[in-house]
């Protein structure tokens, strides 16, 4: 077969890598492609909007499949014209695509079937919105109906941001005709998913969930971007969620459209907030996401290009998808300054050290090829895609692989897959064991365990005496390696030589917290924890609740030596310490100004 994929991005070197696989595929072209796609297929500079010049290329070379990536292809109607020209295509046609191209027809139809999504109100005239807005004092969302690059949607916390948005996309016209009719819905709060599948228009067979990381900044911080990193499976989504979401809106969105007189055939994507039990669609798109389908097809272990022809033949009923159970991660490397400005043209160094890592796939979105090798050309400049035995393994391999590649102004977001972990932590072995004197030690010790959950460490709390339970505090510190534990944090007061103890009977790092419990206010426990005979190292931490949060940012620095993933969310700890100082200062010195 020959093969046509039209884009350009991560996404598309994705699906260019994962049907090169495929042993029904002789000669792939990519159009327009990108530095990396450039090694798989041949690259033809077409754009992904001029459907007739793809229409005309295909018959010329005798295309057997075209694969589209981006939506804007689908909705200037790419599958209209290659059908009506006789030319095989994969993705939903003009029509099905309005589920993307169109927020206010994708929210009538959910509303039409009972589909579960925010509240909503569709205006047409700015003064009627900003009625709407005047007299609905709460957190809203302002929503352009037609594409917009994924900026035409304004979290709005007061009404003036509101306000600004409906003057911005009615106004101003910021998105041209996309903004002649908004939207405006209930904020929903909860965590987002991605949920994708292909379908046949009759059948949906889902693809395992995924999580996408929109905000530029750590922590879901600052403007929007296309997506700056992937995992997947999401653990929010669990298998009876999964149920959920397949019985209330896959397959009653694909049914639906049926009796709207649409078949969708392609991939569905449905953007989801989930609060607890409760699912809400916050959009759809009509094609792979990106960066989702980077660790997607990583997990995809079956011939893409069968399951593409049965999803277009309508056979998707008796098809499978093998899914690889081991998690995988997207880590996206873009150009300091998107999504606003930025520089391009900049060489990129370490592309073949991180694509010879186990696990690691690097995945190019805006790249060029110079004369002198690779360079940055776009502001989403590479995908990071690595999988592992456990989410923490691929997070590192990602991380590891991520840290290897550089350019002068290489930006990337350091807790791409953060959240998941979180949700796992208390279900993996322990890391760091946090051992103290007396359960009345727990307040201020807890201080350590908060802090490694912040990071993702799985950490354990118990109770020993090194005075009254030696036999038992001996016990602990013996096994703690066969456990798995990798470092011990012992926090006690007076003159407890708890630390000492267990540092007598392990070969692991121990650091010890001195905690005041007597009326010489910890110098004791400090005395007796810091003065170590030669040979039996004990880490002392300063005393009290200071010195367990950094006993644990000690613990946690130790790890992170092997765990390039924690190095990462460790360094974007230090950052959030730097700007919180940062907006201190400046609150004074405003409220010195005053
Ligand atoms: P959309 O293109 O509609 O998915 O919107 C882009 C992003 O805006 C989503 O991924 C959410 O982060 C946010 N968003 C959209 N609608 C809502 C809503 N009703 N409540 C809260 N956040 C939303």
């Amino acid at each position: 077969m020959n093969i046509l994929v039209i884009g350009s991005g991560g996404r598309e070197h994705a699906l260019v890598w994962k049907l090169a696989k495929s042993e029904k595929v002789e000669k792939m072209y990519c159009a327009p492609g990108n530095a990396g796609i450039a090694g798989l297929a041949e690259c033809v500079p077409i754009a992904a909007t001029d459907i007739a010049a793809l229409a005309a290329f295909a018959k010329e070379k005798k295309i057997d499949l075209t694969v589209v990536g981006p939506e804007s292809s689908l909705v200037a109607g790419i599958v209209d014209l290659f059908e009506a020209e006789g030319l095989a295509i994969f993705g939903p046609n003009r029509q099905a695509a309005q589920l993307e191209g169109s927020k206010v027809f994708a929210k009538k139809f959910l509303a039409k079937y009972g589909i579960p999504s925010a509240a909503f109100e569709v205006f047409t005239e700015a003064e009627s919105a900003r009625e709407y807005v005047r007299k609905n004092p709460r957190p809203l969302v302002v929503k352009a109906d037609g594409l917009a690059a994924g900026k035409g949607v304004f979290v709005c916390a007061g009404q003036g941001e509101a306000l600004a948005a409906i003057d911005q996309i009615m106004v101003e016209k910021a998105f041209g005709a996309a903004g002649n009719e908004i939207i405006i819905e209930e904020c929903l709060s909860g965590e987002e998913a991605s949920f994708l599948a292909f379908t046949d228009g009759e059948t949906v067979l889902p693809l395992p969930s995924s999580q996408d990381h929109k905000a530029i900044y750590d922590g879901d911080r600052g403007p929007n971007t296309g997506g700056m990193g992937a995992y997947s499976p999401a653990p929010v989504v669990s298998e009876e969620l999964t149920k959920k979401i397949m019985d209330s809106v896959m397959l009653p969105t694909v049914r639906g459209l049926r009796q709207e007189g649409i078949v969708y055939r392609g991939v569905l994507y449905a953007g989801l907030m989930i609060n607890g039990n409760d699912i809400q669609v916050l959009e759809f798109n009509c094609r792979f996401g990106d960066p989702e389908t980077q660790p997607l097809l990583m997990r995809l272990r079956g011939d893409l290009a069968e399951i593409m022809l049965a999803t277009r033949a309508g056979r998707l009923k008796d098809a499978r998808l093998d899914i690889d159970p081991r998690p995988a991660v997207c880590v996206v490397m873009s150009e300091e300054g998107y999504p606003g400005h930025y520089e391009s043209g900049r060489k990129i160094k370490g592309l073949k050290r991180a694509a010879k890592m186990p696990g690691v796939v690097v995945f190019h979105a805006g790249t060029k090829q110079a004369d002198d090798g690779i360079v940055t050309a776009g502001g989403r400049v590479l995908g990071v895609t690595a999988r592992g035995k456990t989410l923490p393994e691929a997070i590192d391999a990602a991380y590891g692989a991520a840290r290897a590649i550089r350019w002068p102004g290489a930006y990337y977001r350091r807790d791409i897959g953060a959240k998941a972990l979180r949700r796992l932590v208390a279900g993996l072995p322990p890391k760091v064991l946090v051992i103290m004197g007396s359960d009345s030690d727990l307040p201020v010790m807890r201080a350590a365990a908060d802090f490694c959950k912040t990071m993702a460490v799985p950490c354990a709390m118990t109770v020993a005496s090194a005075h009254r339970t030696p036999k038992q505090a001996a016990k602990l510190a013996k096994d703690a390696a066969r456990q798995g534990i990798k470092v011990i944090i012992a926090g006690a007061g007076m003159a407890a030589h708890l630390a000492g103890v267990i540092a007598a009977h392990t070969d692991l790092p121990v650091i010890g917290v001195p905690l005041d419990a007597s009326s010489l206010h910890g110098l004791d426990a400090l005395l007796s924890t810091v003065q170590m005979p030669p040979g039996v190292p004990v880490a002392t931490m300063g005393i009290g609740k200071a010195g367990a949060k950094n006993a644990a940012v000690f613990a946690c620095r130790m790890l992170a030596l092997s765990e390039p993933g924690l190095a990462a969310r460790l360094a974007a700890y230090r950052d959030d310490m730097a700007r919180e100082v940062a907006e201190k200062a400046a609150r004074l010195a405003a409220s010195l100004d005053e």
